[in-house]
């Protein structure tokens, strides 16, 4: 990995990362049956500050978003009804048909607009945050699949748009998106599909809903994607990294990078048959880290509380130059010994997810079929 390569650009990112989260996230479901029903940011965050890896000094509570806000992206009417869908649940069924909501696991919850519209809202604020250059790490963006109009995914808005458009909008450009979810980024790609300021790249499970981001769709030129096999392993993601993620992206010369860092494409996730450890991304996310002046992660999927409350509590980690891998303090098996998940493997889950912070080694050797993807991607 070249992680520790310093450019001239380089020069001006500020040493310390920041973190963005927010109280709300904290008891807050999409329903007990929803994946969504795992508490993965407060795993993640309790987990952080029970390794001593939290400083108060460089967290910030997540502003709410506002209509006018949002509208940067979505349709005041889609807003408006999910404000609507909020305050008085969906008295009208076509209303739920027309926006996905209601639906299609897109529930109607409690906090179905105010939850949304604080992970835009704290993208939002990451962004400001990164004019000037910087790190922030915001677990629970990432929601690539909202649309204008409509819910997607389990996504009701969609904060990575609304920052990047921010970015933009701040002169910062290009933007280079990487994606590692299990899952297409639909939502990101189309939004900025043919246009020359922000570049996608999605890593995704083939054959796996969203059912889009072929190997052959480049959105119009500035959008590369690599759907992978089952079984994709950090061994792949290694060589993607070196072969397709890093040259692209110095190619690009970007302004900032923002990487959504969805955790289901882990092997302990219920949602793919992906087999990364939370070694593989974090390796990822230290190779990113000097490709730009600003770096901006955010989540994404993971519906295993223990698997995403480990990974995202060593993105920060890593981000922050400590060594994510180190041995979980007191404290922090206990915040593992109070995580509990509503599904079979929840029950009685194996000891490493009680008593450890990184997963065991697992590189996997290269398949000719992950090659053949590096070499159509790179092609012109
Ligand atoms: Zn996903």
């Amino acid at each position: 990995m070249t992680g520790g390569q310093v450019g001239s650009s380089n020069d001006a990112m500020p040493r310390q990362p920041i973190l963005i989260g927010s109280e709300i996230y904290r008891g807050s479901s999409y329903g007990p049956r929803h994946p969504l029903s795992a508490q993965r940011v407060p795993a993640a965050l309790d987990l952080i500050r029970a390794m001593g890896w939290f400083d108060p000094s460089r967290y910030l509570d997540s502003p709410q978003a506002t209509p006018v806000e949002l509208a940067r992206f979505h349709d005041p009417d889609y807003i408006a009804a999910v404000q609507r869908a909020e305050r008085e649940g969906i008295r009208d069924p076509e209303i739920g048909r027309r926006y996905n909501i209601g639906r299609n696991g897109n529930p109607v919850f409690p906090e179905m607009f105010r939850r949304p519209a604080t992970a835009c809202g704290g993208t939002l604020e990451a962004v400001r945050l990164l004019r000037d250059g910087g790190m922030v790490f915001h677990p629970a963006g990432g929601t690539h699949h909202g649309r204008p109009n409509r819910a997607s995914g389990f996504c009701y808005f969609n904060d990575p748009v609304l920052g990047m458009l921010g970015l933009l909008d701040a002169g910062v450009a290009p933007i280079y998106y990487v994606d590692v979810d299990a899952h297409h980024g639909d939502g990101v790609q189309d939004a900025f599909a043919g246009g020359d300021r922000v570049f996608t790249l999605s890593i995704h499970e083939r054959g796996r809903w969203p059912n889009t981001g072929a190997l052959d769709d480049r959105a119009g030129g500035n959008a590369r994607n690599l759907p992978v096999p089952p079984g994709f392993s950090d061994g792949e993601l290694a060589y993607l990294t070196e072969r397709v993620i890093l040259p692209i992206g110095r190619a690009l010369r970007p302004a900032a990078v923002v990487l959504q860092c969805g955790a289901d494409g882990l092997a302990d996730d219920p949602m793919s048959n992906l087999t990364l450890t939370n070694r593989g991304l974090w390796s990822l996310v230290r190779a990113l880290m000097g490709l730009a002046p600003r770096l901006l992660v955010l989540g994404g999927g993971g519906y295993n509380p223990w698997a995403v409350g480990r990974c995202w509590a060593g993105v920060w980690a890593t981000l922050d130059g400590l060594d994510p891998a180190a041995s979980p303090t007191p404290e922090a098996l206990e915040v593992l010994q109070r995580l509990t998940w509503n599904r079979s493997q929840g029950r009685n889950p194996p000891a490493r997810w009680l008593t450890t912070i990184a997963d065991p080694e697992a590189q996997g050797p290269v398949r000719d079929d992950i090659r053949s993807i590096a070499d159509a991607v790179l092609a012109p």
